[in-house]
């Protein structure tokens, strides 16, 4: 082990959670810090792919996700007036995951998976609560909290997401989150007939995709072109979402239009990125996750790269004699990968949104998918 004996993570979503497990794993003292008292996640689906199942192999949850989440294989594009299939795209296996490479579950499912991880690990966890300061010297970070207490750290993991406190209070010139153009519909429901595998039907200004996420249960997801970032009352909801799907009457989405109701889990989200220019630290403060590259979800891809940086992080801070190491090799092995799933999914949402090349838009996806199935 090296100079990091102690570290602090703040933030216990996926990417935190993922460093606080591989942190503790590795022998060193770890406290993990979750400003909401429930330790909640919204109750959407998340679709994962081959490379995010090879992060929950590294985790020791893969048993875990079989048990609760859905493995398929392939995604199947269709025609959005008669579910006529246009085309069938391999999604190859990861090896050392022994499952297909399309993947999803539901967020507060993998949320409860990775937190019984984070406990078993040993981190030390503390839930209601933030910090209140960050005061560095050459050897360490003293923290406050704002449950009264203080303590002092080798290292600072900030994975306190896309409105980072963290950032904000060490990086106060980051560029801010940004609106793209685009907002994401998603609900549960029963997984309709017909449907085995990531199911899409493409529009225009208009996306629809319903993934399995259990036995018997998928979520769809529809990305609809907006230009405007509107908020959207929780009782407009499902009138809303029922009206969009007006505009493709496929068989199977009518089916699933009319199956849709109030207890359907519908959640709105308007589409943010932010691509925090490195380096992404400072002193010994290190931010991971959607901290530093918050993509829109056309990759289906944040949450892999954010939970891919919480071991890549905890890998180097194990490896390196000092903190300042450690930070740099982290940095060297995430940009370009990170940087790529947010600029690529940033074009994809362009060209969705300009009525651009369609050719363009699957190179776009056939490569990035190459190069995320490559070693991190
Ligand atoms: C609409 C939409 C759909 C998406 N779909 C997908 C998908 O299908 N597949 C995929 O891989 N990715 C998807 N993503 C991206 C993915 O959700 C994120 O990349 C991922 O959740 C980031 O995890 P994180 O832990 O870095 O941040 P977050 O999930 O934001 O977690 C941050 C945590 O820190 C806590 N926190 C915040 N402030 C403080 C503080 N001051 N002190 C302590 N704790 C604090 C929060 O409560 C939270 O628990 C999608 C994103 C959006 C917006």
């Amino acid at each position: 082990m090296g100079e990091a004996k102690k570290v602090l993570v703040i933030g216990g979503g996926f990417s935190g959670m993922s460093a606080a497990i591989m942190l503790a794993r590795g022998g060193i003292e770890t406290d993990l810090v979750e400003i909401d008292a429930g330790w909640r996640s919204y109750g959407a689906g998340i679709s994962l792919h081959g490379a995010t199942l090879r992060v929950f192999a590294e985790l020791g949850i893969l048993d875990a996700f079989k048990a609760t989440g859905a493995a398929t294989d392939g995604l199947v594009v269709r025609m959005p007036h008669n579910d006529e299939v246009i085309v069938t795209i391999p999604t190859p296996p990861m090896p050392g995951t022994g499952l297909p490479g399309n993947a999803a579950i539901m967020r507060p499912a993998l949320a409860a998976i990775l937190a019984e991880a984070t406990r078993a690990a040993g981190v030390s966890v503390r839930l209601g609560c933030s910090f209140e300061t960050l005061a560095q010297d050459e050897a360490g970070v003293d923290v406050t909290f704002t449950d009264g207490s203080g303590a002092r750290y080798d290292a600072v993991i900030g994975a306190d997401g896309l409105y980072s406190r963290t950032r904000a209070m060490l990086m106060p010139d980051a560029p801010c989150p940004e609106y793209v153009g685009q907002a994401v519909w998603r609900a549960e429901m029963a997984t309709p007939e017909g449907i085995e595998t990531l199911n899409m039907w493409l529009g225009e200004g208009l996306k629809v995709g319903i993934n399995p996420v259990s036995h018997g249960r998928s979520y769809m997801f529809v990305t609809e072109d907006r230009p405007t970032n509107d908020w959207v009352e929780a009782s407009d909801l499902l009138r809303q979402m029922t009206a969009l799907l007006d505009r493709f009457p496929s068989p199977i989405l009518t089916g699933v239009q009319e199956g849709l109701s109030a207890d359907s889990k519908l959640i709105y989200r308007p589409l943010e990125k932010m691509l925090l220019p490195q380096p992404w630290h400072a002193g010994r403060v290190m931010l991971i996750g959607d901290a530093v590259h918050a993509t829109t979800p056309h990759l289906g891809a944040g949450a892999c790269i954010g939970m891919e940086d919480g071991l890549v992080i905890a890998e180097e801070l194990l490896r390196a004699d000092t903190v300042a190491e450690a930070f740099a090799a982290h940095e060297a092995r995430r940009w370009e990968r990170c940087s790529m799933v947010v600029n690529n999914s940033a074009r994809l949402s362009e060209i969705e949104v300009t009525g651009g090349d369609q050719q363009e838009h699957n190179a776009i996806m056939g490569r990035s998918m190459m190069a995320l199935g490559a070693p991190v």
